[in-house]
């Protein structure tokens, strides 16, 4: 008996194994069938295949599970934030707040408002001077926006026929003194004679040898105002 019993076992087993095995094999076989069947049918008609495919995948995908999982928890969330989603009116808004953000500094070029607080003070110090002496003095010129430099240098370029000839009377913004607030042009020709003759009194100077109307915070007032510059193309540019 112990010597019969082992032997039996493992042609049970063998049996087993092998019954599992032609299973196995006869699985794999009309498996192999059927995806090569399948492949020669997605061979024949790719076509319909690949127009059926993304019609399936998506009510499958989008249809099917996302319901699902989402009804259980959109009937508490959901019907609150309904409401509030029909506020699309605010998108009007944003369409005035661009132009205002567009819109240039607040001041006008022709004013002092832009410039800076020293040179404003001197200069309006130095207009009352020049009127008591029968002189006005008028801005043509204070602070300049970034565009309106740019626009300046365009200008010129075009009337001086090079961007090398154009730098002389504009500069480009990041160069330019008016950008900054730190220079100021201002006519007529008198007030621009008087603001020369004087100008040093307030600390206000004449810098470009081509520019008579072009004055800036040079010097401290009563002190001694730098020679002239050919133009505000040369090395220590600022007009
Ligand atoms: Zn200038």
């Amino acid at each position: 008996m112990t010597n019969e019993l082992p032997p039996r076992r493992p042609t049970s087993t063998r049996a087993r194994s092998l019954s599992v095995t032609g299973a196995v094999v006869a699985v794999l076989a009309v498996g192999s069938l059927l995806i090569w069947h399948s492949q020669l049918g997605n061979l024949l008609d790719l076509n319909s295949a690949a127009d059926k495919q993304p019609v399936v995948a998506g009510s499958g995908a989008s249809g099917r599970t996302p319901p699902m999982e989402t009804s259980a928890t959109l009937p508490p969330t959901a019907a609150p934030t309904k409401p509030p989603k029909p506020k699309p009116t605010k998108k009007p808004s944003p369409g005035p707040t661009k132009p205002t953000k567009t819109t240039g500094p607040a001041y006008d070029e022709e004013s002092d408002l832009g410039l800076t607080s020293k040179l404003r003070s001197r200069l309006r110090k130095a207009t009352a001077a020049a009127k008591a002496d029968g002189i006005t003095i008028s801005i043509t010129s204070g602070r300049r926006s970034v565009a309106k430099q740019n626009a300046l240098l365009k200008a010129a370029i075009v009337r001086y026929g090079s961007y090398r000839e154009a730098i002389r009377w504009v500069l480009p913004p990041e160069k330019s003194a008016h950008v900054k607030g730190k220079a100021v042009d201002i006519g007529p020709r008198p007030a621009m004679a008087w603001l020369e003759k004087n100008g040093w009194r307030y600390g206000l100077c004449r810098r470009y040898d081509n520019e008579p109307w072009h004055f800036e915070a040079l010097t401290s007032p009563g002190g001694r105002c730098p020679a002239l510059q050919v133009s505000g193309a040369g090395p220590a540019e600022a007009g």
